[in-house]
């Protein structure tokens, strides 16, 4: 393969305040990077874009660093190498690595995997079978200790994490599983193809109004892709010893009024936990997580969507859109 003179990457151009709007990111042209030793040259070819992306973009400690303005954005993606100077890749392997937001990307070969593209689309490295899905199978099966026979709710859940979370709780044996969305075509899909037993649009209404009619038995297990008036309303409907993943809080990424939770003094009477996780910590069960889901996805019991954007120029649309729900399943962008 040729290698062109120059390569584009997606900068940060300012910290978003509230909503990122597209003025927030800048297209740059650059020269393709020159490797080292140990390193490898990626053209991507499918890249994530991510809400924990969002708290990045913000000034300030957190669990992994901000993102910094003029620089290029940072993310998951998965590429073809076309040049290698480190042992075990070759030109030709297809790997899955953290620098997604540009064509071509140099990338220390500690850093990357190697993934099969004749086993699973490029993309599902980066949704069903990559980080949303594990995040799914970790927070469910081991952060709120899922059993069968549990009522299970899930929020955001025909996202990339949700609508695999949903399923999970199906496949595993639990007696109704209960997911919300933020239109009525996420709802059909819940309810049509991902066979959730009940589903509701919450902007239909008060979220525990919703979730109440949804979960007459009452909720064991939470997952909660959204925070403030989801978990609010979860902690209102659970069965005593309920149990919440605390996944994510999507409600309170892009505003600067963010919404508390009023009724965490529920909690002791209910004996409740609530435990919040990072998929990161949890590699260990990836061989598991690979086995199971991906068994579920091969057999077809496990079903799952994807939005595709094409084009690097157009990742923070696709990014933004994605932040205010325009996509179904996981958000992709394809260079
Ligand atoms: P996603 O669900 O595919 O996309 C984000 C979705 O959030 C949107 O499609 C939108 O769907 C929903 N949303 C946006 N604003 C909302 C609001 N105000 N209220 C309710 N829903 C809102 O994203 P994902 O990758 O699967 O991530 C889901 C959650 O998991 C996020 O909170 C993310 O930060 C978290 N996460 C955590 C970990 C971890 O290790 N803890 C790892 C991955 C992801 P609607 O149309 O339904 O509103």
């Amino acid at each position: 393969m040729t290698l062109p003179s120059t390569a584009r990457e997606i900068r940060l151009a300012s910290r978003p305040v509230g909503f990122p709007t597209p003025e927030d990111f800048a297209l740059a042209e650059v020269a393709v990077p020159a490797i080292g030793d140990g390193q490898l040259l990626v053209r991507n070819r499918v890249m994530s874009v991510d809400p924990y992306m969002r708290g990045r973009m913000n000034a300030g400690k957190s669990y992994v660093a901000p993102y910094e303005v003029g620089k290029a954005l940072e993310g998951g993606a998965v590429g073809e190498v076309v040049a290698s100077e480190a042992a075990g890749f070759e030109v030709g392997d297809t790997v899955l690595h953290g620098f997604g937001w540009r064509d071509y990307a140099a990338v220390d070969a500690a850093h990357a995997t190697k993934v099969d593209p004749e086993a699973a689309p490029l993309a599902a490295y980066l949704g069903v079978l990559g980080m949303p899905g594990m995040t799914a199978y970790v927070g469910l099966l081991e952060v709120a200790a899922f059993r069968e026979g549990d009522v299970v709710f899930v929020s955001g859940a025909a996202g990339a994490v949700g609508q695999v979370a949903g399923q999970i709780a199906r496949l595993r044996g639990a007696k109704r599983v209960i997911g919300s969305a933020g239109s009525d075509a996420k709802v059909a899909y819940l309810l049509d193809e991902l066979g959730f037993d009940a589903a509701f649009n919450y902007k239909d209404g008060p979220v525990g109004e919703l979730l109440a009619q949804a979960a007459p038995e009452g909720v064991d297990v939470y997952f909660d892709n959204v925070g403030g008036e989801h978990l609010e309303a979860a902690i209102d409907s659970f069965n005593d010893f309920g149990r919440a993943a605390l996944c994510g809080s999507i409600s309170n990424y892009n505003t600067t009024t963010p919404t508390g939770v009023r009724n965490l003094g529920l909690a002791v009477g209910k004996r409740l936990s609530l435990r919040g996780f990072l998929v990161l910590d949890h590699g260990d069960v990836r061989e598991a997580f690979l086995r199971e889901v991906g068994g579920w996805v091969a057999s077809g019991e496990l079903r799952y969507r994807e939005t595709v954007t094409d084009g690097l120029e157009r990742a923070p649309e696709a990014f933004i859109g994605m932040l205010r729900g325009e996509n179904l399943g996981k958000a992709l962008v394809t260079l």
